[in-house]
């Protein structure tokens, strides 16, 4: 087995096998851009390191030294030369990017004798080079902490009143090495390896073993990313940004990756190396800068930038180095940009002609939509004072409580369930857990591609950087600005669209769809096979939902109407009546009052189909439970508090979910649903009348049988018909019914010869498949999920192989009685992409979801589509 490939074997489609950095390196090898030579240790080679209880095979070290060989023969340097010696760094990188999650190790090739050789042209930078060696080696070899070595740096500079890293002389650097080699000796008691093979295969040990480290992990974890792909080991001829100021090293996205603006974006430091530019060590210089102090330089990287885009079709983000004003490139890969930006870069690339729509709609995380939704901060509360401004490193608006550590932010989020947000001097992959929970990342130091902006943008939260007006101070948990002091718990809130921070909670105001994301909207509908529609109780609800472009209404729950004070009593006066007599002057009350809300209703829906589930729940929700409150509502209704008391311990159940409720109702009570029909049909005539064009769909909850449905639907046909007689009018309607019971859906042939259309009620559905009561679930799912009995939360996403499985026989069975039977999903799941996914498989004609969830819906069904 072939374990190591040279950058020029290799090219972008072996991902896998190379991981994406070794694959991107071998690409651009490929378009002969400037790239120092290297090869890649597979991904393979790692599995076997894995199997072999981690530890590199004798093979592998055979073909590590041949391929060392081959390049000492193609670059001139080799290891321990007096006067030019082979340098190398030594780079993780699996084949989905994980930045900054696992290790990389520069300049290995160093030591106490390569070192003086190196020195002959320029000291500074030998024992620069060598104390960023001893430091990462260290960490990463030895498990040092990084802490232990910056103390050292901090401490020189602190006697010598040093500003930067920049001020450190060759003898503060020499002494430096000195003394991060005794640590060596105090922390890890070993001494650093001299023999640079030696580092080499540590190094490479480490690396592979990274994998397994517990940053790395976490962001698997939250990125879904496999636990078995493994990583590659890059190992590459060193290029020195630090070896004078006509000299650096930078990144580069080839758009903004905040908002998606093309023009190249990005920061480098002269004089610099590796991380410098990332870890906010120092604050880094905008690029734009380059195109003076270097114009030839900047020039020729905003060429290869371009022809780097158009090549991968999409936007880049690109590590250089410049040594001695020649530039080379250390990495391309798809930038991580925020949904708004992922959203203009893939219409932007369609109107370029660079990809097509389907790419476009490909590329686009629908859950991420959601997070482009979040509301703005509103215009008033803007006008408050401005606590300090950094660098609008993520766009959002958020207010939470503050707290300084990653641990600490965990921890009120997990403890306490605030929303808290996590505000530091900087950020690195040791934060993670903690970013994850925060509303909003604030940082005092660091750029626009510092580790804290690069998370907040691929996790969609809101950040702000380097708002260096902020003094953090962690050991008294505190940020002062002049004369303002910000503790711990306190609220702030960021936005992250202007880089403003407010103190305590701004309030904020409604969503807006931007046009590129209208756009795409557009693009998705084409596309996609399954209609939209929304669930709305309300005028408002289906307002928002409209702006939103639902395909209509697929769900309106009427209950939702009566829970109101005024309608609530006389909800309650007919439940509570002792008879068919006692009902009916209640209803007639009820009546007028829905026959408004219907109208409201239908009047927004311009020709978009509306459909009104008749009543569902059991009746005993509408009932008073309190002493108080049942003492009140006696009053009200003119009874004694014992009498009430005792009708509605007679309407009692042990299992209300499971009892006298829905289409049941209909058959105790049928004058309910004949109300209900009649509030419809009168507000739909009116409406006929006023010149609108409008069918109603009316749905039967919980029905079991043909039988059943048959009995419900005589009862709404005649109520319809009795009302069209008196009007001497016509009307087309639908009656249709809910699929929500395991026996309607396999009796789902019979049930469509009496069914208009089906829309599939996955909630109870779900709960009675599984048998879990769905507001009970909460004391063991969430064992059930840690102990993977279940994939996941059956209400959050269905359950492909058993419910799914319930809901393919009951489309199979509907159709075969009628091909063109119309059949939805209206339950929680009808949002989820992973479910939208399985729902076009089986043929369901349109989802329903709630207002905000649809864009997400609509981008998943497009997506299911292609
Ligand atoms: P990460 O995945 O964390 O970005 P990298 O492997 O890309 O880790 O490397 C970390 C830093 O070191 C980057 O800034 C990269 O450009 C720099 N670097 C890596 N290899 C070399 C090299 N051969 N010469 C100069 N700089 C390098
Ligand atoms: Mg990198
Ligand atoms: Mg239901």
């Amino acid at each position: 087995m072939k374990q190591i490939y040279f950058f020029s074997e290799g090219n972008k489609d072996m991902r896998d096998l190379l991981g994406g950095k070794g694959a991107n390196l071998a690409e651009m090898t490929r378009l002969n851009l400037p790239v120092p030579t290297g090869f890649t240790i597979t991904t393979e080679a790692c599995h076997s390191y894995q199997q072999n209880s981690h530890q590199l095979s004798e093979a592998l070290q055979l073909e590590i030294d041949h391929a060392l060989d081959r390049l000492s023969s193609s670059t001139g340097k080799k290891f321990n030369d007096k006067f030019d010696p082979l340098l190398i760094s030594v780079r993780s990188g699996a084949a989905i990017s994980m930045p900054g999650m696992m290790d990389t190790i520069l300049n290995i090739g160093l030591n106490d004798d390569s070192v003086i050789a190196l020195a002959k042209n320029n000291d500074r930078f030998a024992y620069d080079s060598y104390r960023r060696l001893l430091a990462m080696f260290g960490n990463v070899v030895y498990g040092i902490s990084e802490e232990i070595f910056d103390n050292v740096l901090s401490e020189t500079k602190e006697i010598n009143n040093y500003q930067s890293d920049l001020e450190l002389t060759t003898a503060d650097l020499k002494n430096i090495v000195t003394k991060f080699k005794q640590i060596y000796q105090d922390v890890a008691g070993k001494d650093f390896p001299q023999d640079p093979k030696k580092q080499l295969l540590s190094a490479v040990d480490s690396v592979f073993s990274s994998w397994d480290n517990n940053r790395a992990r976490v962001y698997r974890r939250q990125n879904n990313i496999p636990e078995t792909l493994g990583t590659a080991v890059n190992i590459q001829t060193m290029v020195f940004g630090n070896s004078g100021e006509d000299s650096g090293t930078g990144v580069a996205f080839t758009r903004n990756p905040a908002t998606g603006t093309k023009n190249l974006f990005g920061e480098y430091l002269l004089n610099a190396q590796g991380e410098d530019v990332v870890s906010g060590v120092r604050t880094p210089e905008s690029i734009t800068t380059l195109q003076e102090s270097m114009p030839e330089i900047y020039d020729q990287f905003a060429k290869i930038a371009e022809k780097l885009e158009a090549h991968y079709r999409d936007m880049q983000d690109l590590e250089f180095t410049i040594e001695h004003k020649k530039l080379y490139l250390l990495q391309a890969r798809a930038g991580k940009r925020t949904p708004g930006a992922a959203v203009k870069i893939a219409v932007d690339l369609v109107n370029e002609g660079l990809i097509d729509k389907n790419t476009a709609i490909k590329r686009i995380d629908p859950e991420s939509i959601s997070v482009m939704l979040h509301s703005e901060f509103a215009q008033k509360a803007l006008e408050q004072h401005i606590l300090a401004t950094g660098l609008p490193a993520s766009p959002g608006a958020a207010s939470g409580q503050v707290y300084f550590t990653a641990e600490t932010a965990k921890n009120a989020h997990d403890k306490e369930h605030q929303k808290v947000i996590l505000l530091r001097q900087d950020t690195s992959p040791e934060d993670i857990e903690g970013m994850v929970v925060s509303e909003a990342i604030v940082t005092s130091r660091g750029g626009m591609t510092s580790h804290a902006a690069v998370v907040a943008r691929g996790m969609g939260s809101t950040g702000v950087v380097g708002a260096h007006a902020l003094q953090v101070d962690y050991a008294n948990k505190t940020a002062t600005i002049e004369d303002c002091v910000i503790n711990e718990g306190d609220w702030i809130s960021v936005d992250g669209t202007s880089g403003h921070l407010y103190l305590g909670q701004l309030e904020t105001t409604d969503a807006i769809i931007n046009d590129d994301l209208a756009t795409l909207l557009d693009w998705a509908k084409e596309i996609s096979h399954m209609g939209v529609y929304t669930n709305a109780d309300t005028p408002e609800d289906f307002k928002r939902a409209l702006k939103f472009d639902a395909d209509g209404i697929g769900l309106t729950r009427t209950e939702h109407m009566f829970f109101k004070p005024k309608r609530l009593l006389q909800m309650r006066r007919l439940i509570l009546a002792k008879n068919a007599k006692g009902r009916i002057d209640p209803l007639e009350k009820i009546l007028l009052l829905q026959e408004n809300d219907f109208y409201e209703l239908y009047k927004l829906s311009a020709g978009k189909s509306v459909t009104v589930r008749l009543l569902d729940p059991p009746l005993h929700e509408f009932l008073p439970h309190d002493d108080k409150e049942i003492e009140l509502v006696a009053k009200e209704i003119n009874t004694t508090k014992d009498a009430l008391k005792a009708r509605i311990d007679s309407l009692k159940e042990l299992n209300p979910m499971l009892g006298h409720r829905g289409d049941r109702l209909a058959v105790t009570y049928p004058d309910i649903y004949q109300m209900q029909v009649t509030a419809i049909v009168n507000a739909v005539i009116r409406l006929n009348q006023e010149g609108f064009d409008i069918k109603p769909h009316i749905m039967i909850p919980l029905t079991n049988s043909k039988t059943e449905m048959k009995w419900v639907r005589d009862v709404v046909v005649e109520t319809i018909d009795k009302i069209l007689t008196n009007k001497n009018t016509t009307l087309e309607y639908k009656i249709g019914t809910m699929m929500e019971m395991p026996r309607a859906c396999v009796t789902a042939d019979k049930i469509a010869e009496v069914s208009d259309f089906f829309s599939f009620g996955t909630n109870d559905l779900t709960q009675l498949t599984f048998g879990y009561s769905r507001d009970d679930v909460g004391s063991f799912m969430p064992e059930y999920i840690a102990q993977k009995i279940l994939p996941n939360d059956p209400f959050q996403s269905v359950d492909i192989e058993g419910v799914g499985e319930l809901m393919r026989m009951a489309v199979n069975g509907g159709r075969n009685t009628n091909p063109e039977l119309p059949i939805g999903v209206c339950g929680e799941v009808g949002g989820d992409p992973k479910s939208i996914q399985f729902f076009e498989k089986i043929g369901i004609s349109y989802v329903s979801c709630s207002p905000f969830r649809i864009p997400v819906a609509r981008i998943a069904a497009a997506q299911a589509a292609l």
